[in-house]
């Protein structure tokens, strides 16, 4: 099997930056663990697109926490530089966005954080993002995801790509640039035939990474949370007398603790 890639790359002289994913194998799990209905497929696997694709665009140790609210409900997505994301999706019976944020929390290397939040009105996840570069960014960015299904509702791809123009980029880079939106079959083949055609066939390859749905979720972790409950609460967990279960909200992996894991909590309290 053919594994996901992503190609970080320069064109046009170096006056812009070409990202690009294929992210098919990724998609595929997301959608599978989380068991997502037909209408809102495509809408979270190009959410998952673009939270890899920002993930790429930071250095070492960063990392990106997504969160699209809206009328539909909600989205949340966590992406690294590593080609590692992770999803969830908790969604209503309506499929039509009329409001709602996209909220992007992305912690930098020295574990500051930097938050901002966007407004937004369409069910379009390129638009939402490219809307969110121009406004939160003010880099001159576009973004462009797709899933496409068989008729069976079978993932068939699962492309995205991000263009970024630096400030110095020529007025006849930006005319080449504005073509690639005309090109009707810019999906219809593999990724190596979408760089050729968004890069004129002319880059310089920055790097190349496979990418992959990881959660990175421990016991460990879970018991942390336990453990920041108050003295009362795990008291009264402890007089029911069952075990905690908690399930993984991003891989649905299920943690267990029992009776006397409890006590030990308690007795830190
Ligand atoms: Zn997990």
């Amino acid at each position: 099997m053919k594994k996901d890639i992503c190609y970080v790359t320069t064109a046009y002289n170096g006056e812009v930056r070409v990202i690009i994913v294929d992210a098919i194998n990724t998609v595929r799990k997301a959608l599978l663990i989380h068991n997502v209905k037909k209408e809102h497929k495509s809408f979270f696997g190009e959410f998952i697109l673009a939270s890899l694709i920002m993930g790429e665009t930071f250095k070492q140790h960063e990392s990106v926490y997504l969160k699209l609210a809206s009328n539909i409900g909600e989205m949340v997505a966590s992406s690294d530089n590593k080609g590692n994301v992770k999803a969830d999706i908790e969604v209503n019976d309506e499929n039509t966005i009329k409001s709602g944020t996209l909220n992007v929390i992305r912690q930098l290397d020295d574990k500051s954080i930097y938050n901002s939040t966007i407004e937004i009105n369409s069910d379009n996840i390129s638009d939402i993002f490219t809307s969110y570069y121009l406004t939160s960014d003010q880099t001159l960015t576009c973004i462009k995801t797709s899933c496409t299904f068989k008729s069976e509702g079978i993932l068939d791809h699962a492309f995205g790509f991000m263009l970024q123009l630096l400030p110095a980029a020529s007025v006849e880079t930006k005319k080449n640039i504005n073509k690639v939106f005309d090109y009707e079959d810019l999906f219809s083949k593999d990724i190596e035939h979408i760089l050729s055609l968004l890069t004129g066939s002319s880059h310089t390859l920055v790097f190349e990474q496979n990418l992959k749905y990881f959660c990175d979720c421990t016991k460990e972790k879970y018991y942390t949370k336990l453990i920041a409950l108050d003295k009362k609460t795990i008291d009264s967990i402890i007089k029911d007398n069952t075990d905690v279960e908690i399930v993984c909200p991003f891989c649905h992996k299920k943690y267990v603790f029992n009776k006397k894991e409890l006590e030990e909590i308690y007795k830190t309290k």
